[in-house]
């Protein structure tokens, strides 16, 4: 069953917490809900879109002036698997931390070191999520979603969703022009864990042995114990992404800046703590109007209570005006600005 609304408030359907409107706002079980929507309301097929999960990537700065498509399927498919790997079907309204939650249960490993990663499933491939050494390019098989141009149903193999650092053919070719409905990912039935993240392995020892559970766990503990809960002041995680730069930019930083961060990527390129340069250009805790930099991680911008899309906005500008000014680096935004 379609849902179709007019006029409908986002204040709980983005981590920011921003007060928006959205002009239409149609939820979907499924593909042919999105069809029967579209047969009963043809106006709707002019309207700008934009496909939302959880919105804990989104900054709204003013009112949508288009259709929201919430796909809400749901379900979590065992499908074929070997003594090696099982491949797993999820739907795109799946809470993402149910299926790593999920999967953790039935002792399948890959996508632990993503726990407790904001948003719903349909998300995962767009963004690439990734976290503590993981990207979910590393798990997906394939995505299944709908061409909003033909109106068909596509399968996109892992090897065309030119997956990169939080970027996607979703985000980029396909932006707004493609409803994912389902992702399978491929999981391990053998353990391998990716510990190399500063830190994690003598977080997760101090839960017990290594195991998946202990992995969760600590993964959770130090999320938690950074990131501000955006139930208590909205945020969307990481503002900026961190900067990839030739490895002589990053050498030239490093003799003015000796404690800069640098890692190293290999093939001339290394990658930079955005977080790290916020802080040192001391920005950490700063306010403008009712937005902030979170006081514990520099990366991350907060509501801290009645801000406005462009309260955060102008904030995050500022900081990159200041960084670029400082470190000549240009910070490039994580989150995606709606309007
Ligand atoms: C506290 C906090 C911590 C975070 N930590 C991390 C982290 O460690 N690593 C990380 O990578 N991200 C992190 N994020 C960012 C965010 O959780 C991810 O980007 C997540 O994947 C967004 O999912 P969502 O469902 O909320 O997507 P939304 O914010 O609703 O949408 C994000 C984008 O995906 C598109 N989209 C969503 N669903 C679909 C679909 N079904 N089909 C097509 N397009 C779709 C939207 O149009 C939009 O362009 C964090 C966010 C918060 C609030």
């Amino acid at each position: 069953m379609y849902k179709l609304l007019h006029n409908f408030q986002l204040k709980k359907f983005n981590t920011f917490a921003i007060p928006a409107t959205a002009k239409f706002y149609l939820s979907i079980e499924s593909l042919s809900d999105l069809t029967d929507a579209l047969i009963n309301n043809p106006q709707l097929i002019n309207e700008q879109r934009l496909v939302l999960g959880s919105g804990s990537n989104l900054l709204f700065l003013k009112d949508y002036d288009g259709i929201i498509i919430h796909p809400q399927i749901q379900g979590i498919q065992r499908l074929k698997e070997n003594d090696f790997t099982v491949e797993v079907e999820v739907g795109a309204g799946v809470k993402w931390d149910n299926f790593v939650e999920w999967s953790v249960v039935n002792e399948l490993y890959g996508i632990e070191n993503l726990s407790l990663i904001p948003g719903n499933t349909g998300a995962v491939p767009v963004q690439n999520i990734g976290a503590y050494g993981v990207e979910a390019s590393s798990v997906v098989e394939w995505v299944t979603g709908i061409d909003l141009i033909t109106m068909n149903q596509r399968i996109i193999h892992r090897f065309d969703c030119e997956f990169g650092y939080r970027i996607s053919l979703f985000k980029e070719k396909l932006k707004e022009n493609f409803i994912v409905t389902s992702v399978n990912f491929r999981l391990s039935k053998k353990p391998g864990y990716n510990l190399q993240y500063e830190g994690l392995e003598s977080k997760v020892r101090e839960f017990g042995e290594v195991n998946l559970v202990n992995v969760r766990q600590a993964i959770i503990k130090i999320r938690t114990s950074k990131l501000p809960d955006p139930s208590v002041y909205g945020n969307a995680g990481s503002f900026f992404k961190n900067p990839v730069v030739s490895d002589d930019a990053a050498d030239t930083l490093k003799r003015l800046y000796p404690d800069i961060p640098v890692y190293s990527l290999g093939s001339g390129f290394s990658k930079l703590a955005a977080g790290w340069m916020i802080e040192k250009a001391g920005w950490k805790g700063h306010s403008f109007g009712n937005a902030a930099i979170h006081d514990k991680q520099a990366l991350v911008i907060i509501n801290k209570g009645n801000a406005t899309g462009k309260e955060i906005f102008s904030l995050s500008e500022m900081v990159a005006e200041n960084i670029l000014q400082k470190f000549n680096i240009r910070l490039e935004r994580e989150v995606q600005v709606v309007g």
